[in-house]
């Protein structure tokens, strides 16, 4: 994992440490022992973002990041500062994202089996920690989790996000943006999760994608620049393809009613008469905006909710709505397989990663 040099220099390092001091003073609020993860026997204090102490071990950071293990090496200056007797690192982390950290580190069976279900919050601090401090499990066991929602799987995708989440962990769409700025972040090994997170993106709406949303610990999580021009491009794109793909998906397909000819192999016969310009009515309201998509960018978003109504109203015979549904998931894959093309992504082996029907 090519982490370790940007992980260093984002510590604080032992010289440039803020004084305690003055972090403890009139001016600043005081350090707050953590409630759980103040050891007795501790024999580091890894300071968050100035705010939260935490008295931990260093063989046990060392053990599992060699970020760690590089910076115990370096030998403590003369009067270096100390706070509970115990050498400090400050660390600009958020306090919340270190205690998750911690947490897996001293209590994986508590908060980390591989069957238990754990919040996104958690996942995304654990993924970026692992990347930043080289703790190799941390990121390969997050980028499983991140996958069983922003999958390369349609049907796993799709499953998770209207569902807020997977069997592993908690996801809704405003999470989408965390999980971009992860995946660029980590690079090649996360190339699979940016398709799906950037299209849920795309969904958000445009005050959400311009001004991020808020995670647990306050800080703002917004895309970059090149990633917001992405999406803004995406969704002209998205919304032309959501109409065509509508209009397709409500085409007339099966034989006339009533017709006296031979029934072609394979296909059904219409039931009704009015199917036909029932659906070119439909296309026609499609067109004018005026069907009632939901949402103007979701080229994946099923037309099940037409099928339905119509038929329950009996403007639409079981053939023709078993024609449309066929249709409908028809369509969905085929977009679905070109959407690192309309995100203007190059993804390896996408196209062939989800071989199931949706
Ligand atoms: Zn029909």
């Amino acid at each position: 994992m090519a982490s370790g040099e940007a992980s260093v220099s984002s510590i604080t390092t032992f010289d440039e440490r803020s004084q305690i001091g003055n972090l403890t003073g009139a001016e600043s609020s005081p350090l707050v022992p953590d409630a759980d993860f103040w050891y007795p026997d501790g024999t580091v204090v890894l300071l968050a973002r100035t705010k939260v102490a935490f008295r931990v071990h260093k063989g046990i950071l060392a053990d599992h990041s060699t970020v760690f293990c590089d910076l115990f090496a370096v030998a403590q200056p003369q009067g270096e500062e100390r706070y509970a007797e115990c050498p400090t690192v400050n660390l600009t982390d958020a306090p919340g994202e270190v205690k998750y950290l911690l947490k897996v580190l001293y209590r994986p069976r508590r908060y980390y089996m591989p069957d238990q279900r754990v919040s996104f919050a958690m996942v995304a601090a654990l993924l970026r920690l692992g990347h930043k401090y080289a703790i190799d499990d941390f990121v390969s066991s997050t980028l499983s989790r991140l996958a069983t929602c922003f999958s390369s799987s349609f049907e796993t995708y799709y499953a998770s996000i209207t569902t807020e989440g997977s069997p592993d962990m908690t996801c809704i769409p405003e999470d989408a943006i965390t999980a971009v700025n992860l995946a660029r972040l980590v690079g090649e090994d996360a190339s699979m999760i940016l398709p799906s997170a950037l299209y849920t993106c795309c969904q958000l709406p445009s005050s959400t994608l311009t001004r991020g949303v808020i995670s647990e610990d306050g800080d703002v999580q917004k895309l970059s620049d090149a990633d917001l021009d992405l999406c803004i491009d995406a969704r002209v794109r998205l919304s032309a393809l959501a109409l065509a793909s509508a209009v397709q998906r409500c085409q007339f397909r099966s034989d006339q009613p009533n017709d006296q000819g031979t029934e072609r192999e394979g296909s059904a016969r219409c039931m009704q008469a009015f199917c036909a310009p029932y659906l070119a009515a439909a296309a026609s309201r499609v067109l004018a905006g005026t069907l009632g998509l939901p949402n103007p960018t979701g080229a994946l978003d099923s037309l099940d909710w037409f099928v339905a109504d119509s038929t329950r109203g009996g403007l639409l015979c079981r053939v023709c709505a078993e024609s449309i549904r066929e249709k409908d998931k028809e369509e969905r894959l085929r977009i679905w397989k070109m959407l690192p093309r309309i995100l203007g992504l190059q993804v390896k082996e996408w196209s062939t990663a989800d071989q199931r029907k949706i």
